[in-house]
């Protein structure tokens, strides 16, 4: 359902969704079913030919998990969205949809370790090649760029540097040539439009904020439809040449009924079909249920972590803070040309006592959690060198911003002098 308006406030509450026409129900309802009654084979042969659009089988599709595709391409102002089970399972897809064996992609190096394992060791075992390039230089993305390049990728604000990335300037790069920018933009829903940049894709693990719970997994794509594939048809031979997956469509013609869809319809019936990373309805309403809240979550998070980050500050024990609302320079230049309404909820801080006072900081929290994740509505805490960050050495764990005295927090929604009390014991039994 159309929502006359362009405020994220509104369209979480009421983009893709009114009330249910046959029982009235104000909440989306959880279609927990596997299949769909075919009107007559007529209808059941349109549906299959991509001749009408619905409902044929849950990998595909599902009308829960409808309205939050709905609800998500509104907020970002995409064309639409494929939303599926996990984060990673969107990361993946979002590459595998233009690249093939024998393709690369240029990729920042600033990412989460886990799509860092898929670029580096997975996509590389079915011959798409990731070169991965320094941001801080956008013209890294062009000097690695060759004939069988067919997508950029980067994080928002990745952790643990907490840089920004700078999405306009790498995705005017790429769109002189042919080149998508797919941006993962988990840590910043809300304060960055990346669409408003020039990215053409936007990933999400919709785990994190979108939920905001920390009860469901899940995953979303969303196509801006802002791309032109057609124009680039040589770079971009999966949009535009006859797929033997589907009959010979080739997909920027098949979708021109529909709209500016070719990415998201191939992503949905060929790799969703295929490799069958559906979302389950049940986990779509609970990710709705938390999207209801994201604007007024994260700016609750937000001034939470100001907060924090300021306080940390002036603490003694800590050497270091990293934060965008105490970065200096071109990295605080790029956080305010690109987030709106605050700096996120992820906040990094180095002990002076190394690794041990690192450990015995987290032993000692007691509102905090102690887990591997990120934007929950509580407040998060890992010590990154001896969890997520153990496999490498100290060398390396350097390289990705990681010293051994490194805190990682991700600030949560509780009243702000209950989270300073807590790192305050905790920085005092650290020693
Ligand atoms: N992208 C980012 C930035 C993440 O932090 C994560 C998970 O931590 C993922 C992707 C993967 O998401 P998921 O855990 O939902 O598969």
């Amino acid at each position: 359902m159309a929502v006359n308006s362009k405020n994220p406030e509104t369209l979480v509450l009421h983009a893709g969704w009114r009330a249910d026409p046959a029982t009235g129900s104000v909440a989306p309802p959880i279609y927990q079913t596997t299949s769909y009654q075919f009107r007559d084979t007529e209808h059941a042969a349109n549906l299959f030919a991509l001749k009408e659009l619905g409902n044929i089988y849950t990998r595909l599709g599902n009308p829960t998990t409808d309205i939050l595709e709905q609800r998500l391409a509104a907020l970002e102002g995409g064309a639409a969205a494929l939303v599926v089970s996990s984060g990673q399972a969107a990361s993946a897809f979002s590459v595998q949809n233009l690249a093939k064996a024998g393709d690369n992609i240029v990729s920042s190096t600033d990412l989460y370790g886990g799509t860092w394992n898929l670029f580096a060791n997975t996509l590389k075992d079915q011959g798409i090649e990731v070169r991965f390039v320094d941001p801080a230089d956008p013209e890294n993305f062009k000097r690695a760029t060759d004939a069988r390049t067919r997508a950029y990728y980067a994080e928002t604000l990745p952790n643990p540097k907490l840089a920004v990335f700078p999405i306009a300037e790498v995705a005017a790069i790429g769109r002189e040539v042919g080149i998508p920018l797919i941006m993962d933009n988990t840590a910043a829903p809300i304060l960055c439009r990346p669409f408003d940049h020039g990215a053409a894709i936007i990933v999400y693990s919709t785990t994190k904020f979108i939920g905001g719970h920390g009860s469901a997994i899940g995953g979303a794509l969303i196509d801006g439809g802002n791309f032109d594939w057609e124009k680039f048809a040589e770079r971009q031979p999966a949009l535009n040449t006859p797929d033997p997956s589907y009959h010979g469509a080739v997909w920027t013609e098949a979708v021109k009924p529909i709209g500016p869809v070719a990415y998201i319809i191939k992503a949905r019936t060929t790799l969703l079909r295929d490799l069958g990373s559906a979302a389950s309805p049940f986990n779509s309403f609970l990710t709705l249920q938390g999207l209801e809240t994201l604007p007024l979550r994260m700016e609750r998070h937000c001034a939470n972590a100001i907060a924090v980050a300021a306080w940390l500050s002036k603490r003694p024990e800590i050497t270091k803070v990293i934060h965008p609302s105490v970065q200096t320079g071109e990295p605080r230049a790029r956080a305010d040309k690109y987030l709106k309404g605050g700096y996120g909820a992820l906040l990094g801080f180095e002990l002076s006592g190394g690794a041990e006072a690192g450990r015995k900081f987290i032993d000692a929290l007691k509102l905090f959690y102690h887990v591997a994740n990120i934007g929950d509505a509580r407040s998060l805490a890992i010590h990154p060198a001896s969890t997520t960050h153990s496999q490498l050495d100290e060398a390396a764990q350097l390289s990705t911003g990681v010293s051994p005295g490194y805190v990682r927090l991700s600030i949560g929604l509780e009243h702000i002098d209950d989270i300073l009390a807590d790192l305050d014991q905790a920085l005092n039994a650290a020693g």
